[in-house]
């Protein structure tokens, strides 16, 4: 299995990181093909907790190549820190590769994202704040700045007058602002050029060579595929592809590369910022799933949204990720609460009913959640090493949650450390195909 993909299969923040931690250490490299620090994973590893914005999951393991592909958004300030940090903490980043061809979040590209966010008032998004969807749209226009230009002092300049002479108008209150002085931002930047400069490559050739060899690479994505820029719940979406197929493109490998597509979806369900959610918990059950689950951002600390399992909106992902198989992280925080409701379809207004998720933004937005009940169990699960170690109805949930969806459950995760995972024989399969 040389090729895997792994992707949020709802709204993001599914616990990838620890997935992908995990299934790294087989991995000969892990390379993240979207988004930018506006993902944040969290790894706990002998107690000690990592958070990562930036840097692909793979990093703590000593020299492993890990990749932040072209279509990672790289704002060089936040991950030259990253790097700062790790290595304080005596991570080895040798394989760190960041692609030359990745484009670089500027100083006005956060400015135009807090302004456009102030412009929408009640209507906003709700983004990380980070730049990341201005930067995309300099990307589309043909007006980015890549890190490769950070190696070139007169490109540097010439490239930033150009891109910021558009955006005079919005940024007309910050004329004086020093962040967006031409000469001081280009000297900023080349600065943290000259940082960055040793890990910055030509990174296709990493993944074509690794393929080649029939060694495992694994392609990390972040935020979830309800909200990608094409497939998930527009406007209220990111700026990037979360699915699976935005690995081909984002890593510069054909679709052939790709032999498994994991998704990874959290034993209910959980939402940051504004747009639909059909299953949402406004009660009791959902303040409940917060702090048991801990919902809170890993980037910007805000509260999650929390709701039952959907798998209507899981069924859409399964198609429009292709995905093969199926992790289950969060279990844990199921237990105690009996019984469990599973949304099987959506209820609209006037008897309305949906099998499938709804591509018409109004219908979705008052769609709701129709249950079945399922029973819930008491007993800690966090030792459970295999399915069979688990309580009946444990089983029984997951097993309703894999016939609906018809794929299987490859990985369950029943606690925050990397110990607490039961892996299936497919997943165990990994590791001597990576030996
Ligand atoms: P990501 O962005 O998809 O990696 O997700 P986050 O890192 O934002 O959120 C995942 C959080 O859940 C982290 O704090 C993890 O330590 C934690 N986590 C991951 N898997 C499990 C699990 O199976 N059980 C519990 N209780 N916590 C988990």
């Amino acid at each position: 299995m040389p090729g895997l993909v792994i992707v949020g299969a709802q709204w993001g923040d599914e616990g990838k990181g620890k997935v992908v931690d995990l299934i790294a250490e087989q991995a000969d490299a892990v390379i993240r093909f979207q988004g930018g620090n506006n993902a944040g994973h969290t790894i706990v590893r002998d107690g000690e907790t990592f958070k990562f914005h930036l840097v692909p999951s793979g990093i703590l393991y000593p020299g492993k190549t890990c990749v932040i592909g072209n279509g990672v958004v790289v704002d060089p300030r936040v991950l030259t820190e990253e790097i700062e940090g790790l290595r304080r903490r005596g991570v080895d980043l040798s394989g760190l590769r960041i692609s030359a061809n990745a484009h670089l979040i500027m100083p006005y590209h956060l400015l135009l994202d807090h302004a456009g966010e102030a412009k929408l008032g009640k209507r906003e998004i709700g983004t990380t704040k980070r730049g990341i969807g201005p930067c995309y749209a300099d990307k589309a226009a043909r007006l980015g700045i890549r890190v490769q230009d950070l190696l070139d002092e007169k490109i540097l300049k010439q490239k930033i007058a150009a891109a910021i002479e558009p955006k005079r108008q919005s940024l007309r209150e910050f004329v004086k602002d020093p962040r967006l002085d031409l000469h001081t931002m280009t000297e900023d930047y080349l600065a943290l050029g000259h940082r960055l400069e040793r890990h910055i490559a030509d990174t296709p050739p990493i993944a074509w060579k690794a393929l080649d060899d029939d060694r495992l690479v694994v392609f990390e994505g972040a935020q979830g595929t309800l909200l990608d820029i094409d497939h998930g719940t527009y406007p209220f979406v990111t700026s990037s592809n979360p699915v699976a197929g935005s690995a081909c493109v984002g890593a510069g490998v054909g679709p052939t590369a790709i032999d498994e597509v994991w998704g990874i979806t959290k034993a209910y369900c959980t939402r940051v910022g504004a747009g639909p959610f059909p299953t949402e918990l406004h009660e009791e059950t959902g303040e409940h799933l917060r702090q048991a689950g801990g919902e809170f951002g890993t980037t910007t600390g805000r509260p999650r949204r929390c709701g039952w399992l959907d798998l209507v909106a899981l069924r859409y992902a399964v198609k429009v990720s292709g995905l093969t198989g199926l992790v289950v992280t969060k279990l844990d925080v199921l237990t105690g609460i009996d019984p469990l409701c599973v949304a099987v379809r959506y209820g609209g207004p006037e008897g309305a009913s949906f099998d499938t998720f709804p591509y018409h933004q109004s219908v979705l937005h008052r769609a709701r959640g129709e249950y079945v009940e399922l029973p819930g169990w008491h007993e800690d699960i966090t030792g459970a090493r295999s399915l069979e170690e688990l309580p009946d109805n444990a089983r029984a949930y997951l097993s309703f949650v894999s016939e609906q969806l018809a794929i299987p459950v490859v990985m369950v995760g029943n606690g925050p450390s990397r110990e607490e995972i039961i892996w299936s024989e497919a997943a165990l399969a990994l590791r001597p195909a990576a030996a």
